[in-house]
């Protein structure tokens, strides 16, 4: 089956289509047939797009909204010159795969989209009023696209964390708060946790009762989260993306009678101080550069910059941070994941948060460390009592298998 998995922003719009069935998912054998980015949707935008064997092009169009984006991307998939010999037609593509950001209590995995699904996904859209309302547009274009026929899945960010006990998920507020509102911690990262945390135990062999890590998944967006027994128990995004670690744009953890004070003193509304600390802290705020940590380090190598080298410290001190908490919070863990552009790329980054966890029984080995860039490896001395692993995540190859599991009715093996 030819699987188009869609991953729709506020001007945005990520596709891959990938082709597998449940023999290519018990073989490992799945063939990914072509990426690609629509961005600045809304004006001139620039599309990029990857085939397996050509070059990567790059074309400016314009496109209006995600539905006119959808559009294009079909028109260029099933043109002769795509360079996707397998999709000759729309009628080749055999399903839709949506990554869904918030799905609240509901979902706790993946579903097909029905009328019911959907407007499931509507009600959480004011938990997510940034990320749900492009899914929902997603999902819609797809089915003007292909008609209602076309089968669709929704694989939600959340859902992975939908296992976190009461004492984790729950925020010291008034009780009512959650009772009226929902207010509480639900974890976001979830499919990437789900695939790196499923890859580790194939490597190891290990069953997932046996799956006992913390996975750092350390991109633009960073989160830390508690894996036990190959179940979410604790994670470090909250009720939004916004808590947690330090991240590209994002403040992550700060005491929030800070938002009040910056209201009163800069004269911002509450959304303005949200947007602020969505879009304007972490990295990019505290270096005053840029929120690009590979431009960081570049730039550090170049010349000793106080703001820059702070704002690695930082982020790497809070990554460390978050690792202690973690294994006091699940009882200790065998092995810690890193993921992620910058986890996966960066063997700076992750010696220095790695640094001084001698104390937990983890010693990175440097040669290791520094041949590991874009691969699955372990990169701890082999006497570190808590390993530490490299795994790049795959967001989309899950949400693939996902969609054939749903819509062929098969259980979730990961
Ligand atoms: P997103 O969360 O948007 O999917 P990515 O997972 O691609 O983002 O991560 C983007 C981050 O990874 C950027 O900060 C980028 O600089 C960083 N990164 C990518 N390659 C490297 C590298 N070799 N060294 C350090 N950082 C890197």
């Amino acid at each position: 089956m030819n699987i188009l998995v869609l991953n729709a922003g506020s001007s945005s719009l990520k596709f891959q289509v990938i082709a597998t069935d449940l023999d290519r998912i018990r073989q490992d054998a799945d063939e990914r047939l072509c990426r690609g980015y629509v961005e600045r949707i809304g004006g001139e935008a620039i599309v990029t797009i990857q085939t397996r064997n050509g070059p990567r092009q790059k074309v400016t169009a314009p496109v209006r909204n995600i539905s006119a984006a959808l559009d294009y991307v079909l028109r260029w998939l099933a043109s002769e010159q795509s360079g996707v010999p397998e999709i000759r037609s729309l009628s080749d593509v055999h399903a839709v795969g949506h990554r869904v950001v918030h799905g609240g209590e509901v979902f706790r995995e993946s579903a097909v989209i029905t009328d019911d699904v959907l407007k499931g996904i509507e009600d959480c859209i004011d938990l997510a009023p940034l990320h749900n309302p492009n899914n929902v547009k997603g999902i819609l274009a797809v089915r003007q696209a292909f008609g209602p026929g076309m089968p669709q899945v929704a694989v939600f960010d959340t859902a992975f964390h939908t296992s976190l006990p009461a004492h984790a998920y729950l925020y010291a507020v008034p009780y009512h708060l959650y009772a009226r509102h929902r207010i509480r911690r639900y974890g976001f990262h979830g499919t990437s946790n789900r695939y790196v945390a499923y890859r580790y135990r194939t490597i190891r062999q290990l069953t997932k009762e046996q799956t006992n890590v913390i996975t750092l998944h350390l991109g633009n967006g960073c989160s830390a989260t508690a894996v036990r027994n190959g179940q979410s128990v604790d994670t470090s995004m909250g009720m939004t993306p916004l808590e947690g670690l330090v991240m590209g744009t994002r403040s992550g953890d700060l005491d929030p009678a800070i938002l009040s004070l910056i209201a009163t003193k800069e004269g911002l509304s509450p959304t303005e101080v949200e947007s602020l600390l969505n879009t304007q802290c972490g990295l990019l705020g505290i270096s005053g550069v840029t929120n690009d940590m590979r431009v960081l380090l570049q730039e550090l190598k170049q010349h000793d910059d106080r703001r820059i080298r702070l704002a690695i410290e930082i982020f790497c001190y809070r990554a460390r941070k978050y690792i202690g908490a973690l294994l006091a919070g699940m009882g200790g863990a065998d092995s810690v994941i890193f993921t992620g552009g910058i986890g996966e790329n960066s063997p700076e980054i992750r010696a220095r948060i790695c640094e001084s966890l001698g104390w937990a029984g983890l010693t990175i080995d440097a040669d290791k460390n520094a041949q590991t860039m874009g691969k699955e490896a372990c990169i701890s001395t082999a006497d570190s009592k808590l390993q530490a692993w490299v795994i790049p995540t795959d967001e989309e190859l899950l949400i693939a298998r996902d969609t054939v599991r749903c819509i062929l009715g098969e259980p979730h093996p990961t």
